[in-house]
């Protein structure tokens, strides 16, 4: 077992029982300090624990590890420090807050490296190089097919053989709380004989969660299905906005492009692959069998429940779905495989997003679209308005957690609110 994971430590500062962020988690994240700048740091409970300021105090002195690692906007530097060095911070921070370890003298000093969760400004935690989006779950891949195409053959014929997936936009990606605007674009409402150019009518939110690459390949190497997760630092919920009516429009032949670039949300929190290695599950059974380079052994599928809710501006929220991310058809050992299988080469940084994660029923679903069955159905919010699809001023926000052996580790939120179009 990881020494951090032990469900058995207990931590010194005081953790509500249900946070996110027990002592078993350290996920790792930046914030804005007091003057400005960013500041690698992880949280327990509702303390944010300033990693540059536990370095200068010498805790991680053994590590080796330059201060301009943790004096950083950005994780990029720490997650290429390597799993070995990175595996050790997470240990080493987990003994410092360990009620039964008094080696240090943290307990004095905790004020001079924590700060209140609810009062500090988080920041986009990864700079990301290059962002890719699969269409990994079978659900929903089934249900776009059933809506768009032809309800007996859902699946295209690729569909069971590779995780499909588009290179997508990577200097949009913004964190949790940062407002969005509609996007304008065009569209070819039914019927209309010529395209149309307005604020997107059909907006949507995509249930997902994106790894982040943290170690780098050669250009020309595959990365193989038994050594991806080596190649993954950790894990973050992710909402991919879709514009359903520019994306209809535009899509045919290439693909997805400004439907999909405007805005995507990421979580401030990257939960690592150690954290989450109690957690794993069996993934669905792949049938026709994958070529040999997407076969894996082992269990690569993760238990992570997933949650939308829509808050309307001045109004009670509504939970619209409840998921898992071990639906997924295809786990991110093969997405990252066949990602490379061309020679393809990843980057410290590079963001890889799972596509919109729906299970079997409708309370499942991870987009609008399959919710209203393609604005079908509308679903009522406790004000008594109702929403097929996302409207101006509504806050989506998306929440995970893993629960086993009385842990709980969650992921904080991903939460972005829609602003009306830009003039
Ligand atoms: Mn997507």
């Amino acid at each position: 077992m990881i020494k951090a994971n032990n469900p058995k430590i207990k931590s010194w500062l005081d953790i509500p029982a249900d946070s996110d962020f027990p002592i078993q988690n350290i996920p790792f994240g930046v914030f804005k300090n007091r003057s400005g700048a960013g500041r690698v740091c992880t949280r327990i409970g509702d303390y944010i624990i300033d990693l540059a300021k536990v370095n200068d105090l010498g805790y991680f002195a053994d590590l080796g590890i330059s201060k301009s690692v943790f004096r950083n906007n950005f994780l990029n530097d720490f997650m290429a420090l390597g799993k070995k060095t990175t595996s050790a911070v997470r240990n080493r921070i987990s003994d410092l807050f360990n009620s039964r370890i008094k080696k240090w003298n943290t307990r004095e000093l905790v004020k001079n490296f924590t700060h209140d969760a609810n009062k500090v400004e988080m920041l986009l935690p990864v700079k990301v190089g290059d962002y890719t989006d699969f269409y990994s779950s079978i659900e929903h891949a089934t249900n776009l097919g059933k809506l768009f195409r032809d309800p007996k053959n859902a699946l295209l014929p690729n569909w069971r053989h590779l995780p499909v997936g588009y290179h997508g936009r990577a200097s949009s990606i913004v964190v949790s709380g940062t407002p969005i605007h509609r996007p304008k674009g065009q569209q070819m409402p039914a019927g209309a004989k010529k395209p149309v150019y307005g604020p997107c009518r059909l907006l949507d939110f995509e249930l997902e969660m994106a790894f982040v690459i943290g170690k780098e390949s050669n250009l020309g190497q595959p990365i193989k299905t038994e050594d991806a997760e080596n190649y993954i630092f950790g894990l973050s919920l992710f909402n991919d906005w879709s514009a359903r009516d520019i994306q209809k429009w535009e899509y045919v032949p290439l693909g997805p492009f400004l439907g999909k670039s405007f805005a995507s949300h990421i979580a401030p929190w990257i939960v690592t692959m150690d954290a989450l290695e109690p957690f794993r599950v069996k993934g669905p059974k792949q049938k026709p069998a994958v070529l040999p380079y997407l076969q894996y052994e082992g269990e690569k599928n993760y238990d992570v429940n997933l949650e939308v809710l829509i808050q309307p501006e001045n109004s009670e929220g509504k939970r619209v779905s409840l998921s898992n991310f071990k639906y997924m058809y295809w786990n991110m050992s093969q997405q990252l495989a066949h990602h490379t299988v061309n020679g393809c080469n990843v980057k410290v940084g590079d963001l890889m997003a799972s596509g919109t994660i729906s299970g079997k029923n409708k309370n499942s679903y991870g987009s609008m679209l399959e919710i209203s069955m393609g604005g079908k159905h509308s679903i009522k919010m406790p004000d008594g308005s109702e929403r097929k699809f996302i409207q101006d001023h509504d806050t989506v926000i998306m929440k995970g957690w893993c629960e086993k052996d009385g842990v709980r580790i969650g992921f904080g939120e991903a939460s972005g609110k829609v602003l009306p179009a830009l003039k």
